[in-house]
This record gives C-alpha cells, sequence and structure tokens, in this order.
C-alpha cells in the first residue's frame, strides 16, 4: 500500500465515522423533540450502538498502521496543506481514544450516567451530600483519564484539549488572570451606576406564536437558510449540524420573558451559520468539523451579543419588535429597551448572565476545577470554595448550593474541561469583531445593521473562519484572522465602549 492509498483510506474511514456521528445526532435530536417518551429505552440502545461502533472504527489498529504511513510520507510536506491537517487532527483523536482503557471508557459512562441523575435530585433538593460521592468518583477517573492521554505540564491539558484542541492550563490562566484583573472594578462601576435599566419591560406579556414569528423572521435576517435548518422547541436549547444541508437548533418560549426564546435564537443561529458553512466538500473529515468550542462560541456570542445586543440592530428591529407586541412594548423607548437588555448585575446564575459578568462566572468554574483536579481542593470542600470565589469575583454568595456548585450540569456528565471555552468564545468574538469593522468599515457596519443587513459580516465570518473548518488550530487561526494572539483587551474595550456610554466611567 502507497502512502496515497493509505490516506485515501484515512479519507474514507473518517467518513464512515462522521456518517455513523450524525446519525447519532440526529436520533439526539429528534430525542429531544418529537420522539414519544416511552421511545427513551430504545434509543438510548440506539445512540450507544452507534458510538461504540464510531468508537470500533477509529481505534481499529489498521487506522494506527495508515496514520504511520502517511504522517513519514510527502503527503505531509505542506505542513499547512489539506493532508497536513486533516492527519493532524485524525492522530489527536486517534491517539485520545486509543490511549484510554476500554474498561475506563465503560467506568466513566456507568458512573456518569448516575450521576446526572443524582445531580438533578441534589441540585432539585439543595443537597450537595447527595451528589459528592458521585464527583469524587467522577474526578478521581478524569485524573485517570488525563494520565491516561498525557500531558506536558498540568493534568487539566489533556481535559482541555478535548474541547480545545492545542490550549493549555498555563495560556488559559494568564488570560483569564489578566481579563479577571480589569473587568472586577468595571462590573463594580457599572453595577453601581445611578442609571438602573427597567427591565420590567421584558418581562410583560409576549404570546408565543408571535415570538416565534419574530425570532425566525430575525434568524433568517442574519443567514439562517430555513430550507437547511430547523428551529424547534426543547428544554434545553441547543445546535446541532446533521450534516450539510440540514443544521437543527432549538429554544423555548417563555411567554412573559423576551429574551430567554430571542438571544437564545440569535445564539444558537450564530452556532448554524458556522455548521452551515463548513465546506460541504469535506463534509466528515477535519476540515469539514468546526475547529474548536472555543471558536464555535465566538460565532455564537458575536451574533447574540456584539450583533444582537448592539443599538444599530435595534434600530432597525425594535419598531418590527413593538408593531408585533403592541401591548408590551407601545410605552416603550427604543433607548430604554436598549438599556433594558444591556442591564449589569453580578448574579448567582451563570445562564442568567449578562455578558458583562459572565466570564466570571467561568472565572470561578475554571479555578475550582482545576483545583479539584490537582487535589487542592477535596471535593467536600467544594460548596464553600465556591461560595468564597463568587463572593471574590462577583460580590455575591449564594444562598444555597442549588444556585452555587450544583447549578450546571457538566462537572456530573464528566465535561471537566470545558468551561473555559464559553470564555475563550467570548473573547475570540470581541477580536474577530475588532478585526471586522477594522476590514470593513466600522461605521459601515452600523449602517448595514440599521438597514437590516448582515450579509458583509457572515461572509467576512466565511471566508476568515467557516470555510476553513479544521485547517488551522484556533490559536494559529485567531492569528491569521486579526494579527494577534488571542488577548483579553478587544474584549474589554468593545464592553467599556459600549457600558460607558450607558453607565458611567
Ligand atoms: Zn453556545
Amino acid at each position: 500500500m502507497t502512502a496515497a492509498d493509505a490516506y485515501a483510506a484515512l479519507l474514507h474511514r473518517s467518513k464512515e465515522i462522521g456518517i455513523i456521528q450524525s446519525c447519532a445526532a440526529l436520533l439526539s435530536w429528534d430525542q429531544q423533540t418529537y420522539m414519544p417518551v416511552k421511545g427513551t429505552l430504545w434509543r438510548s440502545e440506539q445512540i450507544s450502538y452507534l458510538s461504540t461502533l464510531a468508537h470500533e472504527k477509529l481505534t481499529d489498529p489498521q487506522v494506527g498502521q495508515w496514520l504511520a504511513q502517511v504522517e513519514s510520507s510527502e503527503l505531509m510536506a505542506d505542513p499547512e496543506g489539506e493532508a497536513a491537517a486533516n492527519v493532524r487532527e485524525w492522530r489527536r483523536s486517534y491517539n485520545r481514544a486509543t490511549r484510554v482503557p476500554a474498561s475506563l471508557v465503560a467506568e466513566l459512562a456507568r458512573v456518569t450516567t448516575a450521576a446526572q441523575q443524582a445531580w438533578q435530585d441534589a441540585k432539585l433538593r439543595n443537597d450537595f451530600p447527595g451528589f459528592q460521592p458521585h464527583l469524587e468518583k467522577i474526578v478521581r477517573l478524569k485524573k485517570e483519564e488525563a494520565q491516561a492521554i498525557g500531558y506536558s505540564q498540568h493534568p487539566y491539558d489533556a481535559l482541555l484539549d478535548e474541547y480545545e484542541p492545542g490550549a493549555t492550563t498555563k495560556d488559559v490562566r494568564i488570560l483569564f488572570d489578566n481579563l479577571a484583573q480589569q473587568l472586577v472594578p468595571l462590573v463594580k462601576i457599572w453595577s453601581g451606576s445611578q442609571r438602573r435599566p427597567d427591565c420590567g419591560i421584558l418581562q410583560r406579556d409576549y404570546p408565543v406564536d408571535r415570538q416565534r414569528i419574530f425570532a425566525e423572521s430575525a434568524a433568517a435576517a442574519l443567514g439562517f437558510d430555513f430550507a437547511a435548518g430547523r428551529l424547534d422547541v426543547t428544554a434545553h436549547p441547543f445546535c446541532s449540524g446533521i450534516g450539510p444541508g440540514d443544521c437543527r437548533i432549538t429554544t423555548r418560549y417563555n411567554p412573559r420573558y423576551f429574551s430567554e426564546a430571542f438571544f437564545g435564537v440569535l445564539h444558537e443561529t450564530g452556532h448554524a451559520l458556522y455548521e452551515m458553512h463548513l465546506p460541504a466538500e469535506h463534509a466528515g473529515t477535519p476540515l469539514g468539523t468546526a475547529c474548536s468550542l472555543g471558536i464555535h462560541e465566538s460565532q455564537s456570542r458575536l451574533w447574540e451579543n456584539q450583533v444582537g445586543r448592539s443599538r444599530p440592530f435595534w434600530e432597525h428591529f425594535f419598531p418590527r419588535l413593538q408593531q408585533t407586541f403592541p401591548a408590551a412594548l407601545a410605552d416603550v423607548s427604543l433607548d430604554d429597551f436598549y438599556l433594558a437588555i444591556n442591564e449589569v448585575r453580578p448574579s448567582l446564575i451563570r445562564v442568567e448572565a449578562d455578558e458583562v459578568t459572565y466570564n466570571l462566572h467561568i472565572i470561578v468554574r475554571f479555578e475550582l476545577e482545576t483545583a479539584l483536579l490537582t487535589g487542592d481542593l477535596p471535593v467536600a470542600d467544594l460548596p464553600a470554595a465556591w461560595r468564597q470565589a463568587m463572593d471574590k469575583y462577583l460580590g455575591v454568595v449564594p444562598p444555597d448550593d442549588s444556585r452555587g456548585c450544583l447549578q450546571d450540569i457538566h462537572w456530573s456528565f464528566g465535561g471537566i474541561g470545558y468551561f473555559p471555552t464559553y470564555t475563550l468564545g467570548n473573547l475570540y468574538a470581541a477580536q474577530f469583531m475588532a478585526a471586522a469593522r477594522q476590514q470593513l468599515g466600522a461605521e459601515q457596519l452600523q449602517q448595514d445593521f440599521r438597514n437590516g443587513r448582515f450579509d458583509r459580516l457572515r461572509e467576512w465570518l466565511v471566508h476568515h473562519i467557516h470555510r476553513h473548518g479544521q485547517r488551522y488550530r484556533a490559536q494559529e487561526l485567531c492569528r491569521r484572522v486579526t494579527g494577534q494572539p488571542l488577548c483579553p483587551e478587544p474584549f474589554l474595550q468593545y464592553l467599556r465602549d459600549k457600558y460607558e456610554p450607558l453607565y458611567g466611567s
């Protein structure tokens, strides 16, 4: 077999695995939208069968042989060529999948299934001791997983790499420390301002059928193609890219709170635009796959916050919103509405946090989960450490663990290393947007938004980010797009430009 044959075999295998995974994704979408409740057991057998099949196809010793053959061939001569990028990501997946022993994979699956149930109960009953033994097992197993995968500096590196390939604990810590240092005083100033928004205007009657029509029209205006996607209702909103020409997003409507569904839809639309513009000819291979969770989140946050909470955006949409909800908004001005959707207030719950305070919630979790992993923080001490960290960064202390360390699902499914991708996404979004403003013209972009036009920004994102798939790692992509490594300054500058006129400096 020649190296070219080995590469062709890898391409074929990669597409097979991609097809299996996309079938599982479709089954999972169906489970969360329309599946009859009694189908749960059989559905979990279907999904678990497909994920075992994909795992076998990936860890097949032949894959290792093909990889070795291609890696030592002239196909790798161009380090930025297609083959080099695909092989780099296949190698990463292959190593991760083969280094973790099957017994550990099985134990993690068993422990996290039980833990998710226990977490739900514990959150409901504010019963951290009920969840503690599960989390202790998970931390122990994730430590073992990190050891098995290997790392050069910090065991957390091995876990972070699952979601953000190439990122290191050290870099993230420097970035987050720098961000926190500058953010904490800004939060104090803006949340302490005399000027307070009237957020009650967002909690009036917003009939659900009208919310749906309005959200769909906004998603379409941003570029969501309803012939290549769907918007449905689920308990927990998500975006699932099934494959070329098929990307599904979901939301949930609250008849007494406008922001929940609307900004959720903008967020998921941002994820969907990325999925919709990955190169179809590379579907099922790294070049047709999103770069990282951080880059994915940058796309959702860019449309949700940088665009969707901007004044020019609402100069276009607010008159339409008033027409759609005359009873709720007839007496509300654009300025009052704009202020209300940009409230700054330290709060207890991450998913409800505004864009200024949100990253401090992530920094709390990053600090605590790295300490859990090294053993510096025993699981038993987590609730107290949580309260202390919330007080330090946000100046608020949860009165119970349900609104404290039990609020997120992530640790119960073993997702240690996931949280930083949210803040990386926010920082990437701001840095990309600053580059787009520079290249497309800040004033012209604002004028686009005032006119309800988003095509120039969208095409810029497609050209600079979406079409590359995993050709570059996130860190390299950022340098190419913005000329700089990721840093907190563009995000902080964006906040100052936006919030100082609202709440003072
Ligand atoms: Zn997201």
